[in-house]
């Protein structure tokens, strides 16, 4: 039984290459079935096969952040001492959206370099990516006084820049850390704890909200919770999770 077999396996090996044009359309007909089968599975899409070209992306990046200069469309600006823009992979297949900078990332300039940056690290490398490979940046770019909440004019003002961000990168998924950014992009006042856990669609993008890690540092149980979104977020790279609102 078994050399039966092994003989008609040699026999279609050595079958493959002497027609080429057949070996295509086994291919083609292979693949056309194995995609009427993800189909029926409920997959609608799949992830680009290839990284997107990063030539023109930093210099739209960097344009952005020129067009911005030295900010001082709403008031944050008298306090600041950097303005944060973002940092990152402008190539990225996820870009995190935080809400506005602290103290430490005001003194740096950088996104998510202080305490609750500690605890995103963590995230990012639990998801398999060291953090020069995903791009980070916030609904503000300016740092409240006393790290107040952001005010609804303030957003209004940074908000588009954020918009052009992701319109720049265009990754295949947004995490948005938090109830400022998962409002702002998703234009709803629904709180975070009905966001969250599902997938939202901005300009075809699909956007996982999820708890704020400075949330998760006051709240260590809820990391779990936190650790469902990153995986949704995950299915939705690898392109087994149908992206639906
Ligand atoms: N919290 C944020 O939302 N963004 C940062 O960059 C840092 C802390």
């Amino acid at each position: 039984m078994r050399s039966t077999d092994h003989s008609e396996r040699t026999n279609d090996s050595e079958e493959v290459g002497k027609s080429p044009r057949r070996d295509l359309a086994a291919l083609a007909s292979s693949l056309r079935q194995h995609l009427s089968y993800q189909a029926m599975m409920g997959l609608e899409w799949l992830p680009p096969l290839s990284v997107p070209s990063t030539q023109d992306l930093p210099a739209n990046l960097e344009m952005i952040r020129s067009d911005m200069g030295e900010c001082s469309r709403c008031r944050l600006h008298s306090h600041r001492t950097h303005i944060v823009f973002g940092e990152g992979n402008p190539a990225a297949r996820v870009v995190l959206v935080g809400e506005g900078p602290g103290q430490e990332e005001d003194r740096l300039g950088r996104p998510f370099v202080g305490a609750a940056g500690k605890l995103l690290d963590k995230i990012i490398a639990a998801m398999g990516w060291r953090r020069n490979e995903v791009y980070i940046c916030n609904v503000i770019k300016c740092r409240p006084p006393r790290n107040r909440n952001p005010q609804p004019d303030e957003i209004e003002s940074c908000g588009p820049f954020l918009r052009r961000q992701l319109d720049a990168i265009r990754p295949q998924a947004i995490l948005a850390l938090g109830s400022f950014a998962a409002q702002f992009l998703l234009s709803t006042q629904q709180p975070i704890s009905k966001l969250r856990n599902r997938v939202h669609l901005i300009e075809g993008i699909p956007v996982v909200p999820t708890y704020h890690p400075a949330y998760l540092l006051r709240n260590p149980l809820q990391k779990r919770k936190v650790w469902e979104d990153v995986q949704l977020l995950l299915s939705l790279v690898r392109g087994e999770t149908k992206r639906s609102e």
